[in-house]
């Protein structure tokens, strides 16, 4: 698709990617609200999650595994969230979606950086919308590294 952004990603877009599969590319998302929160994305153009292959389907499975793994060892989470929501497509006067999953992880205990502490404060609840509190550019650039060379290993 040509006038696809998700199609078309540049290389800054991809200079969070944390792992790669078949069909899938795992990003470390901008927003980093709940520590190592992530994002799927399809490398094909798809609309929605009933247009998955079986193929397509068999991996995500093996992807949502290992990533919710990678998490919890990694980063001590208690949970993901994992939601598909495509909602801001259909702002457009013609939508066309590009499929894509988030994953928030979520904490009960909290997580420590560098000497920063990040609590989910929420946990037990629906994650925040719009959460307070940044990560340091440090600390992204660290859990990044950190799920990238457990997802590689
Ligand atoms: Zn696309």
């Amino acid at each position: 698709m040509d006038n696809c952004d998700w199609c078309n990603l540049s290389e800054e877009d991809k200079q969070f990617k944390v792992y790669e599969s078949k069909s899938w590319s795992v990003f470390l998302s901008d927003e980093q609200d709940y520590i190592g929160r992530c994002i799927l994305v399809l490398k094909r153009h798809c609309n929605s999650l009933s247009e998955l292959t079986d193929g397509e389907w068999d991996e995500l499975r093996n992807l949502v595994c290992k990533v919710e793994i990678c998490l919890k060892t990694v980063l001590g989470a208690t949970l993901c969230n994992w939601s598909c929501l495509m909602n801001n497509f259909y702002k457009e006067l013609e939508p066309n979606p590009h499929l894509h999953i988030h994953v928030r992880p979520r904490y009960e205990k909290p997580v420590m950086f560098n000497g920063n502490t990040y609590t989910d404060s929420e946990y037990g609840h629906h994650y925040a919308l719009h959460k307070s509190g940044e990560i340091s550019a440090k600390d992204k650039e660290e859990v990044f590294i950190l799920l990238k060379e457990w997802l590689n290993r």
